[in-house]
């Protein structure tokens, strides 16, 4: 067994917390992230319980961090962006694709009415619906499945976020994305530096605008075989 972190956990080390939540808050400040609904909600959630034992006190670092089946998670300002980008309204239906570690979807589920969550290993996904039960986060709904091809049978979404990197985002996440919504993306090529790109849907047309230059582990078509 890899060195995950699962339950159960120990409420002290969340009290231990507080000094790099409060320090992290402040930086996503200093980015101009200041709804105060995101700044809760990054608060609520224990990015302790995603991240790697050997790593758990560092969780807030501005780093990602290697999570199992040779994925990653995140740094926490990066989460932050794609959050604030997606612009979340509590009524919304959102859709994840790359649960990973589930923090990214634990964040959202505290903005959202529901979050779908789809990863391609098996492992990742029940690990992560372990940390969103410990967490008493009821609106999270997991699949593992192919996300490229999105989750026809509970769109249509108001917002969508791929959290791995892809040349073109897939037509099917379009089609999946409501009038009026959001999705954000990395794009580019996979090896390299992505665009971490924002597509509103508007009346007239999709209107695309370039966030931050990202990288993210690439989007892989298909289910994994093994894990
Ligand atoms: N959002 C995550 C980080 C995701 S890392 C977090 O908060 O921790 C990217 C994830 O995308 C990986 O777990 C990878 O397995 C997943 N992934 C890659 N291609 C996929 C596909 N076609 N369908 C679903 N998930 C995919």
């Amino acid at each position: 067994m890899t060195a995950i972190s699962e339950p159960p956990v120990n409420p002290a080390d969340f009290e231990r917390d507080r000094t790099a939540v409060a320090d992290f808050l402040l930086r996503l400040r200093r980015k101009r992230i200041t709804d105060p609904r995101i700044l809760a909600a990054f608060e609520a959630v224990p990015r302790r319980l995603f991240v790697p034992h050997s790593a758990r006190d560092n969780a807030y670092l501005e780093r990602a961090l290697p999570i199992e089946c040779g994925q990653s998670i995140s740094a926490p300002e990066l989460v932050a962006t794609m959050t604030a980008a997606l612009d979340v309204t509590a009524d919304a239906q959102v859709l994840e694709i790359g649960t990973g570690s589930g923090y990214q979807a634990a964040v959202l589920s505290r903005l959202a009415r529901r979050v779908y969550t789809i990863d391609r290993f098996r492992t990742l996904v029940e690990f992560a619906e372990l940390r969103f039960r410990t967490l008493k986060l009821q609106n999270i709904t997991t699949l593992v499945g192919d996300g490229t091809l999105g989750w026809p049978a509970n769109a249509v979404f108001d917002r969508i976020v791929v959290t791995a990197a892809t040349e073109k985002v897939p037509d099917a996440l379009f089609r999946q994305l409501r009038p009026r919504g959001i999705l954000v993306a990395p794009v580019g090529p996979v090896e390299g530096v992505q665009k971490l790109t924002r597509y509103a849907r508007e009346d007239r047309g999709i209107h695309e605008s370039v966030l931050a230059d990202v990288r993210f582990v690439p989007l892989i078509p298909g289910k994994a075989e093994r894990l």
